[in-house]
C-alpha cells in the first residue's frame, strides 16, 4: 500500500497501484471532493468516446475511428462535462456518437446510421 494524495484537494489515503506514479492519480480518481467528482467525470467521459470511437463491439459492425480524430472528439466532450454545452453530435465513419449532459451525469452513445429512404417522383 502507498500513500496518495488527491490533486485537488490534498486528502491522503492508502492505495494498491501496480505503478508507483499512479498513486496521486488513484486517490484523486477515488476522492470525493467537488473537483475530484468533476475530474472523475470528465476522465470516464473521455475513456468511454475512446473506446466507443477507437475499439466498437465486433456485433455492432461499427468501424474504429481514426485516433487523432477520437481525440478531438474526446477534447469535445470536456465542454459538455463543464457544463457550458448540453448536447454534441458528431456524425463519423457511418455513425453517430452523441455526448448529452443529464441530470446523474454524461451518457454517450454511438448509433451505427441505417436508413432506407426512398423518394417516388410522381409524374
Ligand atoms: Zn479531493
Amino acid at each position: 500500500m502507498e500513500q496518495g494524495f488527491c490533486k485537488f484537494c490534498g486528502t491522503g489515503k492508502y492505495v494498491q497501484t501496480e505503478n508507483k506514479d499512479d498513486v496521486d492519480e488513484t486517490v484523486t480518481m477515488e476522492c470525493d471532493c467537488e473537483d475530484g467528482l468533476e475530474y472523475r467525470l470528465l476522465k470516464k467521459t473521455r475513456a468511454r468516446v475512446i473506446s466507443l470511437c477507437m475499439s466498437p463491439k465486433e456485433e455492432t459492425g461499427m468501424k474504429p475511428i481514426a485516433e487523432d480524430v477520437t481525440r478531438s472528439i474526446a477534447d469535445v466532450s470536456e465542454i459538455i462535462c463543464f457544463g457550458h454545452v448540453d448536447q454534441i453530435v458528431v456524425h463519423a465513419e457511418g455513425s453517430t456518437i452523441t455526448i448529452t449532459r443529464k441530470a446523474e451525469g454524461i451518457d454517450v452513445t454511438r448509433k451505427k446510421l441505417m436508413s432506407a429512404k426512398a423518394t417516388i417522383i410522381k409524374k
